[in-house]
């Protein structure tokens, strides 16, 4: 389990299991999870679990060695597979924040972007999410363990909602919900809890973000209203980075 730019939410998804984990444990050899105890960055592994997006030249190299010794490299949470929220700075000047937040920016070592995993080395599994949830993790290590390919979670929220039969909030409440365009994975936890989806689980598969924009124009949001739904927690994603809200229309004289 390593980890790079992040907030460690998506490991304490893992962590949380409690007694699961000690199961899991007698099933598999956890070398290296500085979280839970045992810290040997560089050993080989079958499974390496990465959270967090690259940052820094520093965090570019270590990935590299990360892959090398790893055969399936599966990154965890919207940091890893989006270059999560930090990745608003990618819309910024990063040169110009890091002066305005640190007393001595001199010392600071940055990319210019806050990037996802995949971006520099060949990712075999995405699990998205933020955070990822312990359901996810273990699917895809029973799948492994198994010799399976673990599956891909490709539908939409909506879909979610509707198996299981929990009320639409965009057209009960006039929410500005994202489930349209979001993949699951959640359970649709948050339209159960009668909210509105934020999007933490990323584009789904054909996401058409330009017919949820003019959805969200309807409900009274403005363009750059619009715009901050998409680049939130996943806006590195292209689907939602490239979002754009509807020109408005022309009127005649
Ligand atoms: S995806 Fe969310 S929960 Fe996971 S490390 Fe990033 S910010 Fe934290
Ligand atoms: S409903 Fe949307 S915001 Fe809520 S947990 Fe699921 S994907 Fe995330």
């Amino acid at each position: 389990m390593h980890k790079f730019s992040s907030c460690d939410g998506c490991q304490l998804a893992l962590l949380n299991l409690g007694e699961t984990l000690l199961q899991l444990a007698q099933m598999v050899e956890f070398v290296h999870f500085a979280e839970a105890g045992p810290v040997n960055p560089e050993a080989i592994a079958d499974i390496a679990f990465v959270e967090g997006s690259v940052s820094t030249p520093e965090d570019k190299e270590r990935l590299e060695r990360i892959r090398s010794n790893s055969r399936f490299l599966i990154t965890i949470g919207a940091c890893a597979t989006a270059g999560g929220i930090q990745a608003l700075r990618n819309f910024a000047n990063t040169k110009q924040w890091v002066a305005a937040i640190y007393a001595k920016p001199e010392h600071i070592r940055l990319l210019d972007r806050s990037t996802p995993i995949a971006e520099h080395v060949k990712v075999d599994l995405e699990l998205w999410g933020c955070p990822v949830t312990a359901r996810q993790v273990l699917g895809a290590l029973r799948a492994l363990l198994f010799g399976v390919t673990p599956a891909q979670e490709q539908d939409k929220v909506c879909l979610e909602c509707k198996r299981r039969q929990t009320v639409c909030v965009m057209v009960a409440k006039g929410l500005p919900c994202m489930g349209p365009v979001t993949r699951t994975g959640c359970g649709a936890l948050c339209p159960s809890f009668g909210r509105d989806c934020y999007a933490c689980y990323g584009p789904a598969e054909n996401a058409n973000t330009t017919a949820l924009s003019r959805r969200l124009e309807g409900l009274g949001l403005l363009p750059e209203a619009t715009t901050r739904r998409f680049r939130f927690i996943n806006c590195g994603a292209p689907a939602f980075r490239e979002a754009q809200p509807p020109a408005p229309e022309k009127t005649n004289g």
